[in-house]
């Protein structure tokens, strides 16, 4: 298969059958559950009538292009690496591509992205990885991806949920926050609170459960201060910072 036929899987998953989700393999117990699983399912039921196909927000053509504007947008907002991968990806598209244009102009187009050029150093090494390992293929396994060049896990996860469908979670600030602010999925790191959300979110609702949560952390259930009037689970939500009980009216939003 050519690179330029791995095209990006983002459309109808819903009715799909899908795979388990590549677990964390730790040796840990759960902690006490906040919630039960009848308010879990009430509040991801939520979030789910809010956004029934919730999208991320990193522009991408396929799952190469993906995978590098993840690896991008490390440290960065999605919306400064989309207005720097626009024109990168209109003429490197696939590994080969982007290899041909070489370092030193992949760093022209994302010079205006945070540690620039330490990523496109990563992102010409990553092209070379794919090529001589994966024949320019994005690897649809976990083990394989995090051994490229500037994929770590959350990349990693990131790919294989937006990709290839899996219902995995990539632990973001924003995903760690939450899990932590509102009890959901208490831990001191990003893999505890993988391990904890991919084992008490009800698994009907895993898939999109990364986009909702990110998009709860950052419109909603902000860092400095959550909009807590704005929150349709404020009722359920067991954090000491909300304030509000009553919860925001569930209007549908488009992404
Ligand atoms: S009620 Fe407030 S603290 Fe709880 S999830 Fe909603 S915004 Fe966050």
């Amino acid at each position: 298969m050519k690179q330029e036929n791995q095209k990006s899987s983002q459309a109808p998953f819903r009715d799909i059958e899908r795979p388990d989700p590549p677990r964390l393999k730790l040796k840990r117990k759960l902690p006490r559950a906040k919630y039960t699983q009848d308010e879990l399912v009430e509040i991801f039921e939520r979030f789910r009538q809010q956004r029934p196909e919730p999208k991320g927000e990193l522009d991408h053509v396929n799952p190469f292009t993906l995978l590098v504007a993840v690896v991008l947008s490390a440290q960065a907002t999605d919306v400064g690496v989309n207005k720097a991968t626009k024109e990168l990806f209109k003429v490197a598209d696939t590994p080969q591509k982007m290899l041909a244009l070489g370092e030193e102009k992949v760093r022209d187009y994302i010079k205006t992205i945070g540690l620039y050029r330490n990523k496109a150093k990563n992102v010409i090494k990553l092209c070379e990885q794919l090529i001589e390992r994966h024949g320019g293929i994005v690897p649809q396994d976990r083990d394989a991806l995090v051994e490229l060049a500037g994929v770590g896990r959350k990349t990693a996860n990131v790919v294989l949920s937006m990709s290839f469908g899996v219902p995995t979670i990539a632990v973001d600030t924003h995903i760690f926050r939450i899990g932590n602010r509102c009890g959901i999925a208490p831990g001191k790191t990003v893999d505890d609170v993988e391990f904890i959300l991919e084992r008490r979110i009800p698994r009907d609702y895993l898939f999109h459960a990364h986009h909702w949560l990110i998009l709860h952390g950052r419109y909603v259930c902000k860092a400095r201060k959550p909009d807590c009037e704005a929150c349709v689970i404020a009722d359920l939500c067991k954090s000491r910072e909300k304030t509000t009980d009553i919860p925001a009216p569930i209007v549908r939003l488009e992404d």
